[in-house]
């Protein structure tokens, strides 16, 4: 599903990723864990094609990043890959519904149906019945789960997380997790980025960052 091929990402004065070599199999589940700063997230952006590399070959799904366009990139994007981030990110004025259907607005799927999709992810993460609150009326969990409806609702076949359980307590963090492991059984291939020890040892994979390298 994902091959880094000698990949590295400068950013002036720092080698956020320096000379990283990895495959994450189709249906893997895989967690990336190292201390704040030793390029997790850069890495996380490569993968899903966000960022591209300073050096070396990303190729997702045998395709090589480096020879799509940005609008190729977008639509590879849009059908493949989906996001999780600590901060959640949804549109504040928006309801449960309506953030989750933002999730395919680059499929060209027409409006109507959009929401009928929302809503069953809505209803697959638990929140069938927060279909129209507001991201300000659903609790730090309840908006997370929103965050991976939005995140499945194109179902991807990569699904990438970066610190999911970050912001939650540990009562909501394991009902992220218990979603995530699902998606995983249904054979979504997921990447988590976590620094919560407890969390990468109990997944099947854990590849340990330092400094911009994968150390194991
Ligand atoms: P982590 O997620 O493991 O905390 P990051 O990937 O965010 O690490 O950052 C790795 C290194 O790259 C850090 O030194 C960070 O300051 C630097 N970095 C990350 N993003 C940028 C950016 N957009 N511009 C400049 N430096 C960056
Ligand atoms: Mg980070």
């Amino acid at each position: 599903m994902v091959e880094l091929d000698r990949v590295s990402k400068a950013y002036p004065g720092v080698m956020a990723v320096s000379d990283v070599s990895l495959t994450v199999g189709r249906g893997e589940l895989v967690a990336i864990a190292g201390p704040s700063g030793s390029g997790k997230s850069t890495m996380l952006h490569l993968i899903g094609t966000l960022d591209r590399p300073s050096r070396g070959t990303v190729r997702i799904d045998g395709l090589d990043v480096a020879r799509l366009s940005d609008r190729q990139l977008s639509a590879v994007r849009a059908s493949r890959i989906g996001f999780v981030f600590q901060q959640f990110h949804l549109a504040a004025g928006q309801s449960a519904v309506d953030n989750v259907a933002d999730g395919l607005l680059y499929c060209g799927i027409p409006a109507r149906q959009r929401r009928q999709r929302a809503e069953n992810a809505l209803v697959s993460v638990g929140l069938g019945q927060r279909l129209d609150h507001r991201p300000h009326q659903l609790s730090g969990g309840e908006r997370q789960r929103v965050a991976i409806a939005r995140a499945i609702v194109g179902d991807p076949a990569l699904l990438l997380a970066d610190e999911p359980t970050g912001n939650l307590d540990s009562a909501s963090g394991a009902g992220v997790m218990g979603l995530l492991r699902a998606l995983h059984e249904g054979g979504t291939t997921v990447v988590i980025i976590t620094h919560d020890r407890e969390i990468a040892d109990s997944l099947p994979r854990q590849i340990h960052m330092r400094d911009g390298q994968v150390v194991t």
